[in-house]
């Protein structure tokens, strides 16, 4: 599950819940004892520390991806990635200062973060020269004293020190600087460090940040010639996931995807652990989302046994859901198997923690198709547990990928806990038989002639909204970001409808690059962006149209 996205789970539900009357206590069949046997080993290794976390890109998600695919291969699936059972693709991971990057000052080599940085929006140059520090001219580096503008905005809340010094190097570069080199005398703390989620637009000019002792070491006397070699090196920082793709061919002419993410959060190096101590530690992700893997692998094994071949199977487990849905997103723009014989998706990504007195399964994805009402009753009686039905065809993981496409999808949850993005989303306290209930049902909504006899027809759902409005003082524009954008700026997954994006004429795959004053370069100066306005306020916005750069005006 998907920590950004999460926060609306809350607040934006459109739940129908009936009281549950008679709950009894069935003796389990020996196929469910096989089913929660299966479950506890399949979990039980999934989530445990040998495989630190499973995190996209790591050895972890590696052992992972090994034991997923060899559960496939002994289920009798056909391998259906690009490189058989799997389907490698590219993270974008930010920014990096790569090794090439160096800054000789009078023939001593300074140290990169110790002695200074340069910015993530710094141009890529080879500089050498002998400026003198107070004298600014053309064609050499010009050095800039943080000082007085830090104590002239010291009582300034409005005062955004990136954008200032953004905004007085691509002047400085105009009026001839080759490098822009910075550094801070004053007693303020400015904070500045190299981000490495920095999205704004790259400079024509290198900017480089020399930090307070070694400033004081080479820049003490003013009036000095220095002697400078300095190369700025910054490159993207990428990881490699891997999804796993197994087939089922029963020849039909449809094909049914069932999927879960197998990537956790590791040692929560990527900022989306709830544990807020700082402390490394392993994320076993057992409920999120070992039990969605095993509950994959079951249904693998239950529907390579089943007489009925109404369908073909596709079963994928997703990598780098945790980083913004990467995995789904990337086999939906790289399908495997001819997309258009797709009939519907089922999404499995927290099953295991049924809670045992309230019995609540959440069934999202219910409003993209008028068949699953047909199928899906939650006053059911006999329903094996209470459903919950959340209409929207998106929310905080990988089906939201293929209703994009334009499938119908479902999405089984059991709920958020207090262990959620925890190291202690543990494998004992997995509900294993009631994961099993879970299993069984979606083997029946998979084999009923309903959904197994027609092509489903798919219906647009409202969008829930993803930016949180839980923040304090924020409003919102109703978008739904793209988590995987590399670019500069905000990319527009989708657009909620009545919300203040799409009154302001933004859709779909625009690029918002600047919200009123404030440049947008990443998801958190969006955020930080938004809590500087009021409902009700007007701000302009600047956006990226293919190649047009646009503007418009929204109202909160
Ligand atoms: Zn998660």
């Amino acid at each position: 599950m998907n920590n950004i996205r999460v926060a609306f789970l809350f607040i934006s539900f459109f739940i129908v819940q009936v009281s549950f009357a008679q709950k009894k206590k069935s003796k389990l069949s020996k196929a469910d004892n096989t089913t929660v046997t299966n479950l506890q080993a399949n979990i039980g290794y999934l989530a445990s520390d040998k495989l630190e976390g499973r995190r996209a890109g790591t050895n972890g998600e590696k052992l992972a991806s090994e034991f997923i695919s060899q559960k496939f291969q002994e289920a009798g699936l056909q391998p259906k990635g690009t490189d058989g059972f799997f389907q490698p693709f590219e993270i974008y991971d930010g920014k990096q200062i790569n090794n090439a990057t160096h800054f000789v000052i009078n023939e001593n080599n300074l140290a990169i973060d110790k002695d200074f940085f340069p910015f993530p929006f710094s141009q890529n140059a080879s500089i050498e020269a002998m400026p003198s520090i107070a004298v600014q001219e053309a064609d050499m580096p010009w050095f800039y004293d943080l000082k007085e503008t830090l104590e002239e905005n010291k009582n300034n809340p409005h005062f955004d020190l990136s954008e200032y010094i953004r905004n007085n190097a691509k002047k400085a570069k105009s009026r001839g600087a080759s490098a822009v080199i910075l550094y801070n005398s004053s007693t303020i703390d400015d904070q500045l460090k190299f981000d490495s989620k920095d999205r704004t637009e790259k400079l024509d000019v290198p900017v480089v940040y020399v930090t307070k002792d070694a400033a004081k070491k080479y820049f003490g006397d003013q009036t000095a010639t220095i002697d400078i070699k300095l190369k700025v090196d910054i490159g993207d920082k990428k990881r490699t996931g891997h999804n796993i793709i197994g087939y089922l061919d029963n020849g039909a002419a449809r094909t049914v995807v069932l999927g879960a993410h197998y990537d956790h959060l590791g040692y929560g190096e990527d900022g989306n652990s709830m544990l807020r101590t700082g402390e490394k530690a392993i994320h076993n992700g057992a409920d999120d989302n070992a039990s969605g893997t095993a509950a994959l692998i079951e249904l693998a094994r239950i529907l390579k046994n089943t007489k009925q071949k109404n369908n073909n199977y596709l079963f994928i487990a997703f990598s780098a859901e945790e980083l913004g849905l990467n995995g789904s997103k990337f086999f939906t723009e790289h399908p495997t198997i001819d997309f258009t014989k797709v009939n519907y998706m089922i999404n499995m990504d927290m099953v295991g923690r049924l809670n045992d007195s309230s019995e609540v399964v959440t069934i999202g994805g219910y409003g993209t198709s008028p068949q699953w009402g047909t199928l899906i009753d939650p006053n059911n009686k006999k329903n094996p547990f209470v459903i919950r039905i959340d209409s929207s065809g998106t929310g905080p993981s990988d089906h939201t990928s293929f209703y994009r496409k334009d499938i119908p999808v479902l999405f089984f949850f059991t709920g958020l806990h207090s262990d959620y993005h925890k190291p202690s989303d543990d494998a004992d306290k997995i509900n294993y038989t009631g994961e099993t209930k879970i299993i069984n049902y979606i083997s029946s909504i998979v084999l009923s002639p309903t959904t197994s006899s027609q092509k489903l027809a798919f219906l647009k759902t409202r969008e829930t909204q993803s930016t949180s409005s839980l923040r304090s003082g924020g409003v919102t524009m109703g978008i739904m970001p793209d988590y995987t954008f590399a670019g500069t700026g905000i990319r527009c997954d989708g657009i909620s409808d009545g919300r203040p994006a799409q009154k302001a004429g933004l859709k779909a795959g625009d690029i918002i690059i600047k919200v009123g004053d404030y440049s947008i370069s990443s998801m958190d100066s969006y955020m930080q962006t938004l809590g500087k306005f009021q409902k009700g306020d007007k701000a302009k916005v600047k956006f990226k149209r293919g190649n047009e750069e646009m503007e418009t005006e929204v109202q909160f």
